[in-house]
Order: structure tokens, then C-alpha cells, then sequence
């Protein structure tokens, strides 16, 4: 934070359903290494804002660049291949999965490498060597190597955040962007995922982190930016914004 070294950069990102603007940030960056966190009170735009810059909205106005390369009107998936990549809950079809399965697939989600693997068997052979090693990599640093043989509908609610975020970075993200990864969380755990999130900063992945709750993020975050009726209303590190008085007025307002 203390040099400006923006991963992401956006302008000008509007969009409105109906008559209510749900999102206008004039301006947005995200310093490179850092977890930076998108906070504000329940419908301030947070995941709006989310689904715009990963590709799965359409905006009305704005630019965003990432790596210093033009995203906006990219879908998601090549959002993904740029190395921005977002967690997904799991939807119905993945429990029923194996947890090993899932990670397989998040590998070939985000890539051609099916595609590729149909002409060349013998690079497909490799790759999906290297899928299962990485996958299974992934699996023993959130605890869940035990599980990989199991049906993901039987994790525990924790268990399946771990496993969306070990999801997301089956394609070796340079920025990882998470939409309230404690939701329906068990207090227990969510000290064990701030410590995920926080050695994921420490290896030097960027990560944007959307939460409402101010005292989830406070000791995790290298800085903050708070979202009220859709626009920055305030930005800065954790100790600043939480003493800042329009940052209070959005929480009891809301
Ligand atoms: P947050 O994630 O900060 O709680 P959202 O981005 O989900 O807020 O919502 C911001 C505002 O936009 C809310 O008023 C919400 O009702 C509205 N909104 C979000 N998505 C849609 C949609 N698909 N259609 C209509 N209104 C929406
Ligand atoms: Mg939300």
C-alpha cells in the first residue's frame, strides 16, 4: 500500500436495474499483494459490483483494466484465464461430486485443455497428472486430503467454503476475489479461513475480499474500501475507515 502498484484499476462502472442505480464507482484500485477488502452495509452493490468486474454482469458505463489489460466486456471465463478469478458456491450438480472431481474440473473449467487433449492424448495424459498432483497439493494445505474421495454434498458448511476457495486456485491466480467466504460460517472456522486468506497474501496472490461484517475484515486487511448506495463513500487502511464518521453514518443508516 505504501508504493501504488494497482493489479486491478476500474472507472467510471455503473449499472442500474430499473430505476435504482445499484453501482456507480468513479474509481477503484486494488494495490498488487495486498487483501483488500470491499465492505458496506447489506445492498450497498458489493456483489453487483463483483459480478461486473468478474464478467458475469453486464455493466452500463465504465472500463476496467487488470495486468494492465482492458477486461471490461469479457465473460467470466476468460476473466478467469487473465488470472482473476472468483469463487463459485457449490452448486447441486458438484455435491454430488467427489472433492477430488471438483478440483478436477475448476482445473478445466477456466481452460482449453479438453479441447487441446483431444488431438494431443499424450499432453492430455501429462496435464491431467499434473491437475491431480496439484489438486490433491491443494486438498492436504486445507485439511481436506481425508475428504478427497468423498461425495462434496457430505462436507461440513466450513468444509465447503475451504473447498471453493481451493477450487479457485486450481488455475494459479494471480488475484483471488471472494464474496463473503464466511457466510454461514461456524465462528470456529473462521479464524482458520482468515489464516488461509491471509497466507494466500503472504505468497503474494492479490485478494479482494466482499463482506458486510467491518469486524470480520478489520485485522486481515491491508486496506479498505467502503461501498454505500453503490458508490466509494471512503477508503483507506482498516484503523482510518473505522474511525471515519460516513463509514458509522452508512452502518447505523442501514
Ligand atoms: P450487496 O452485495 O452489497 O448486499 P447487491 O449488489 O446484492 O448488494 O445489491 C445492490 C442493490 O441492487 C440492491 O438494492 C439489490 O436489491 C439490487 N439488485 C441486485 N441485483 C439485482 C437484480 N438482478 N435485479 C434487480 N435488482 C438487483
Ligand atoms: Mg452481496
Amino acid at each position: 500500500v505504501d508504493k501504488p502498484d494497482p493489479i486491478l484499476r476500474a472507472s467510471g462502472v455503473r449499472r442500474s436495474f430499473g430505476g435504482l442505480t445499484a453501482v456507480n464507482v468513479q474509481n477503484l484500485e486494488v494495490q498488487r499483494g495486498t487483501i483488500t477488502s470491499l465492505i458496506g452495509p447489506n445492498g450497498a452493490g458489493k456483489s453487483t459490483l463483483f459480478n461486473l468486474l468478474t464478467g458475469f454482469d453486464r455493466v452500463d458505463a465504465g472500463r476496467w483494466e487488470f495486468r494492465g489489460k482492458k477486461l471490461n466486456g469479457m465473460g467470466g471465463h476468460r476473466v478467469a484465464r487473465q488470472g482473476m478469478v472468483r469463487t463459485f458456491q457449490l452448486t447441486k450438480a458438484l455435491t454430488r461430486m467427489t472433492v477430488l472431481d471438483n478440483m478436477l474440473l475448476a482445473a478445466q473449467g477456466q481452460s482449453g485443455e479438453r479441447f487441446l487433449g483431444s488431438f494431443l492424448p499424450f499432453a492430455w495424459q501429462r496435464q491431467e497428472r499434473e491437475n491431480r498432483e496439484r489438486a490433491m497439493e491443494l486438498l492436504r494445505r486445507f485439511n481436506l486430503e481425508a475428504m478427497h474421495g468423498e461425495i462434496a454434498g457430505s462436507l461440513s458448511g466450513g468444509q465447503r467454503k475451504l473447498l471453493e476457495m481451493a477450487r479457485a486456485l486450481m488455475v494459479e491466480p494471480s488475484m483471488v476475489m471472494l464474496d463473503e467466504p464466511m457466510a454461514g460460517v461456524n465462528p470456529a472456522l473462521v479464524q482458520s479461513l482468515l489464516g488461509h486468506i491471509t497466507s494466500l497474501r503472504d505468497e503474494g496472490m492479490t485478494v479482494l475480499f466482499v463482506e458486510h461484517d467491518m469486524d470480520v475484515i478489520m485485522g486481515i486487511s491491508d486496506w479498505i474500501v467502503v461501498l454505500a448506495q453503490g458508490e466509494v463513500i471512503a477508503e483507506g487502511r482498516p484503523e482510518d475507515v473505522r474511525s471515519n464518521s460516513a463509514v458509522i453514518d452508512a452502518y447505523l443508516g442501514a
